[in-house]
């Protein structure tokens, strides 16, 4: 059974965290149970793009920072790294104040740059996963919990996507991102090729709505850690009250036995109870309806019941980063329009998550907009 440790922690002061992460790990054994001394220790927070810590972006380096300063008094040697969605890695982690936070405590920045293929078992027989993420003794996950408009929620799982480095993210969205659930059991396979010793969940202060890069930060006060990202993945969305049935990555997880998937099967420890965020976390704007609609019916309803990204020209600025991220190529630049082709669109919203200017709106079809004002008045 796999054990899940909650925390209150109101804040990132440095002392509070630091007592806070040492009572969380507690009951899971504390840090020396994942590290022993002269293990090269990666950590892989959440560096999504060059954002400041109070945007809620990414993984808070306050809690890198102790987590760090915790695996170097157990001995090891901290290297700390990732490949971001947006922007170079350099200005991602001075941005974020990762940087930083590195070199306060002595450790070391190592940008995922080159790559190595493993043997895998699921839906793709190899993943080509970062080397520094593979070559580490022991790796161990700083999420951060974010509201995200493909997946619902991004926590422990969706994390370790940031393994697979640069370009070959938006070539995966391509071949996996055409249903929700393949991308999900995507996800799930690559949390399995290389097994994290430890996830520990930065809720502190958390993402809603649009996220996870132009989302709201909702104080949340909750630290979650445990040995299996599934098992944390399941806690924290009880935490964030979002429906089961919203959320591709953990019902996948269900369907395929994992352990930690579902709540019998995870032991709870530290500061309980377990209470919802109330109001449940607000949901972002570009979910569709067709998630859970059987297979063969979707390619029918995807344009009536899934909005299409458009851009607002009063924001954009015909930069191109969209158009070069998009996997089937649907977006397409003029001199002064952009134009997305809604049969070849995915709706893997990577374009509204890279955009920089917030610029790509979300146009919905009638059907669309009757269905959801009868579940506001059903609701209501
Ligand atoms: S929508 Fe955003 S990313 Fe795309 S071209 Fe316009 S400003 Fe650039
Ligand atoms: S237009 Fe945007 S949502 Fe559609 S496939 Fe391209 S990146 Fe994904």
């Amino acid at each position: 059974m796999a054990t899940v440790s909650l925390q209150h922690c109101d804040s990132y002061e440095q002392h509070n965290l630091h007592e806070s992460i040492v009572a969380l790990l507690a009951p899971l054994g504390g840090i020396g149970r994942f590290v022993t001394a002269g293990q090269r220790v990666l950590l892989k927070p959440n560096m999504l793009a060059g954002k400041p810590p109070e945007a809620a972006v990414t993984t808070h380096p306050a809690l890198v920072q102790t987590v760090a300063g915790l695996v170097k008094e157990a001995g090891g040697i901290v290297l700390v790294g990732d490949s971001p969605g947006i922007g170079l890695f350099e200005q991602v982690a001075r941005k974020t104040g990762i940087k930083a936070a590195v070199e306060a405590s002595g450790s070391t920045l190592v940008p995922f740059d080159r790559t190595r293929q493993i043997a895998a078992d699921g839906i793709f027989r190899r993943l080509e996963l970062a080397e520094e993420y593979l070559a580490a003794d022991v790796v161990i996950n700083l999420p951060k919990l974010k509201t995200h408009e493909m997946m619902t929620l991004t926590c422990g799982v969706k994390n370790l996507y940031g393994a697979v480095v640069g370009p070959a993210k938006a070539a995966l969205h391509l071949t996996a991102g055409r249903s929700k659930e393949l991308f999900a059991g995507l996800l799930l396979e690559i949390a399995q090729a290389r097994p994290v010793a430890l996830t520990i969940l930065d809720g502190i202060v958390a993402m809603e709505g649009n996220g996870p890069n132009s989302g709201t930060p909702r104080q949340l006060g909750m630290l979650l850690a445990g040995d299996s990202p599934v098992a944390v993945d399941t806690v924290a969305a009880q935490l964030t009250g979002i429906p089961h049935r919203l959320l591709p990555v953990e019902q996948e997880a269900q369907r395929r036995g994992l352990s930690g998937s579902t709540m019998d099967q995870i032991r709870l420890a530290g500061e309980l109870p377990l209470v919802p965020a109330d109001p449940p976390f607000v949901l972002p704007d570009g979910l569709d309806l067709q998630f859970g609609l059987p297979g063969f019916i979707k390619p029918f309803l995807r344009d009536s019941l899934s909005p299409l990204p458009c851009a607002d020209p009063q924001r954009c600025v015909l930069c191109g980063i969209c158009r070069d991220a998009c996997p089937p190529q649907a977006i397409t630049l003029t001199k002064n329009a952009l134009k997305v082709d809604s049969g070849r669109c995915i709706r893997c919203w990577c374009c509204r998550e890279l955009c920089p200017h917030h610029a790509l709106l979300l146009k919905k079809g009638v059907a669309l907009k009757i269905l959801e004002r009868y579940r506001a008045l059903r609701a209501s």
